[in-house]
């Protein structure tokens, strides 16, 4: 049995993430990791399901032991992988996948190098700042500095294997998903000579993306 993919999913707050993998796991089985914060919950999270909610001295006293996959500090707050069931899933040939900012995508980048990236983009900045504002769970303050952080965010997303946009929902869960299939053909070595070919377009999107990214968000 070949050992299950660790997909990591980056994009600023606002993106879009959770949705794409909410609507994505409908059809495909997939371990989510629920992490480790010391934020506090907004009005409906549920602790041990949208993540652990922990005090400060919780979270380093886990940095310490090293169960933590990976960690990082966003906006005032530690966010962090519990390092445990990542592990005993992908053993089992799981799919695992890890929503995350960009420093945690990065330090999963050089331990775990099999890793894949996959960074998601709303269609333009504006709509950013829509989607955060429609939110409605944070005051102004918040709003502007995950805007700021939006920014940093995107300055690494050469970094990343692939490139989702989130425009229209449904075109953004098949691009995902198609980059989940080929990423789970390459690494168990069953890549067809078409799947190749596809993958080399995927790659070549990727591209083309980011260089649109930047010049809508970093110019
Ligand atoms: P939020 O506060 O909006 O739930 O999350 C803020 C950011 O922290 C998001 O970009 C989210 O992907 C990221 N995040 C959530 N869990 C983790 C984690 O375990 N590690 C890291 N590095 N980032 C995380």
């Amino acid at each position: 049995m070949s050992k299950g993919i660790l997909l990591v999913l980056s994009g600023p707050s606002g993106s879009g993430k959770g949705t794409i993998l909410g609507e994505y796991s409908k059809d495909h089985p997939l371990y989510f990791s629920v992490s480790n914060t010391t934020r506090a919950p907004r009005p409906g999270e549920i602790d041990g399901v949208h993540y652990h909610f922990i005090s400060r001295e919780e979270f380093e006293n886990k940095i310490a032991a090293g169960g933590m996959l990976e960690y990082a500090q966003y906006c005032d707050n530690y966010y962090g992988t519990p390092r445990d069931k990542v592990e005993e899933q992908t053993a089992k040939g799981v799919n695992v996948m890890l929503d995350i900012e960009t420093q945690g995508a990065m330090n999963v980048r050089a331990s775990c190098p099999e890793a894949v990236l996959c960074f998601v983009v709303p269609p333009s900045m504006e709509v950013l700042r829509h989607r955060l504002t429609r939110r409605g769970t944070e005051d102004e303050e918040t709003v502007n500095k995950r805007l700021a952080q939006a920014l940093n965010e995107i300055r690494l997303i050469d970094r990343y294997d692939f490139v989702v946009i989130n425009d229209a929902l449904e075109d953004a869960v098949a691009d995902f998903a198609e980059i989940v299939a080929i990423s789970q053909a390459a690494a168990s070595g069953t890549l067809s000579p078409e799947q190749q070919a596809q993958l080399t377009q995927m790659k070549e999107k990727s591209a083309a993306l980011k260089a649109t990214v930047k010049k809508e968000f970093l110019l």
